[in-house]
């Protein structure tokens, strides 16, 4: 029995976080936070008793106090208590599975306490990839991907590291692959949150549709992995079933394949170096038939290669084009920009970023307010 935490617990990923625990009976939950889904958390909190919990919100954590007076828990609150919660003396791991920059901070204090990150919350290190790295290198905190590419990757790489030569991360193409950039202006949002393979979060499923996610999953994999951006190749994969490839030296490339279930990379970052019984589906490559590959089109879909130039540029301009995104993202599922404005706002954020040297944890989210400042003014 391992002690966990679950940051973000009332998610996508926390949720099946919390089936993996019960499908392999083999982790404890110590915390959990949320942001505002009281109802879910309380149910959480009665089925796995943590001894912490935590609302971000305020009066949702007041809420929360009330409804579970008669249980054990401890409820904090803001993003301080998700700090509490990531620190827990008793949890081995984390998982990381807050959406946003919202994730960095409590990410910061697992690592302080040496704990292993099972680290599904990309942006942290698309904005503070050096300063995460260097502090979890530090505290000797093992930083296991959850991501389906990432976990791909690091199970193909195993214990080759050093043959490196190239990473192949897959990307299924998301909703409007072969349309054109006149097809996308239309686009509502309802359209924009059905992914044809994943049934994940809102914001996560929208950066799937203007392939920002896979711009953000190139960041994160030169900071999991020490390649260059110009060693990332991005292809497109349909069926979601090759979840990312490396090549070594030798031109040898090797695969991880299964079945598009969240689970596995969940359960392989907890249970790493060792394997759990199954979380998910066995692959029946028989079924699936064929596996389709193109390259990515990036005319009608310029984020990647706006993400490549960010990465080129350095860590100020990553966490703008994430920022720029995240506010993006939120104003076009509110109605209140079109689709493709999503990586215009942030072509824009980017052409005005302001230039900083080594930069401190303050600077980037002073880069992540300019940006997000930047995006409401484009509107
Ligand atoms: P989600 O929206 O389903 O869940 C987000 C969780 O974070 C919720 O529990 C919510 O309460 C909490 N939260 C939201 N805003 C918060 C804030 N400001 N402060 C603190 N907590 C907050 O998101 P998700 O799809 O589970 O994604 C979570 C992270 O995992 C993202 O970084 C995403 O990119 C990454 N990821 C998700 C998937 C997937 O299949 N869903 C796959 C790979 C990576
Ligand atoms: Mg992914």
């Amino acid at each position: 029995m391992k002690n966990i935490a679950v940051l973000g617990s009332t998610g996508s990923i926390g949720t099946q976080t919390l089936e993996v625990a019960d499908q392999t009976k083999d982790y404890k939950i110590s915390a959990l936070t949320a942001h505002t889904n009281v109802s879910l958390i309380e149910q959480q909190i009665r089925k796995y008793k943590p001894k912490l919990a935590c609302m971000t919100d305020e009066s949702a954590a007041k809420d929360l106090k009330v409804r579970v007076a008669d249980t054990n828990v401890k409820v904090l609150s803001g993003i301080q208590g998700v700090c509490e919660c990531a620190s827990i003396p008793d949890a081995e791991a984390v998982v990381t599975a807050i959406v946003g920059i919202a994730g960095l901070k409590p990410t910061l204090s697992a690592i302080s306490c040496g704990k292993r990150i099972a680290l599904a919350n990309k942006e942290t290190l698309v904005t503070a990839g050096e300063i995460v790295m260097e502090e979890a290198k530090r505290h000797g905190s093992e930083i296991i991907p959850v991501d389906s590419e990432h976990s791909a990757i690091f199970q193909s790489i195993s214990n080759q590291k050093k043959f490196l030569k190239r990473i192949i991360i897959t990307a299924s193409g998301g909703p409007f692959f072969g349309k054109s950039r006149d097809e996308l202006k239309n686009i509502a949002p309802d359209m924009a949150l059905k992914h044809p393979n994943w049934s994940m979060g809102a914001k996560i499923t929208i950066d799937s549709a203007t392939l920002v996610n896979k711009g953000l999953e190139i960041i994160e994999a030169m900071h999991l992995f020490g390649l260059s951006a110009d060693n990332i190749t991005p292809i497109i994969h349909r069926e979601s079933i090759v979840h990312s490839m490396v090549e070594f030296c030798d031109s040898s490339v090797v695969a991880q394949m299964g079945v598009p279930d969240m689970k596995l990379p969940i359960s392989y970052a907890l249970s790493y170096p060792e394997r759990t019984v199954p979380v998910c589906e066995t692959l029946d490559l028989v079924k699936v038939g064929t596996l389709s590959f193109y390259d990515v089109d990036n005319e009608t879909f310029p984020a990647i290669t706006l993400a490549k130039e960010a990465a080129k540029k350095g860590t100020i301009m990553c966490s703008v084009f994430n920022g720029a995104n995240e506010a993006a993202v939120e104003l076009f599922l509110g109605g209140k920009c079109s689709f493709t404005d999503i990586t215009r706002f942030i072509e824009t954020a980017m052409s005005k970023a302001p230039k900083i040297e080594n930069p401190s944890l303050d600077d980037i989210f002073m880069a992540d307010d300019f940006a997000r400042k930047i995006v409401k003014e484009c509107v």
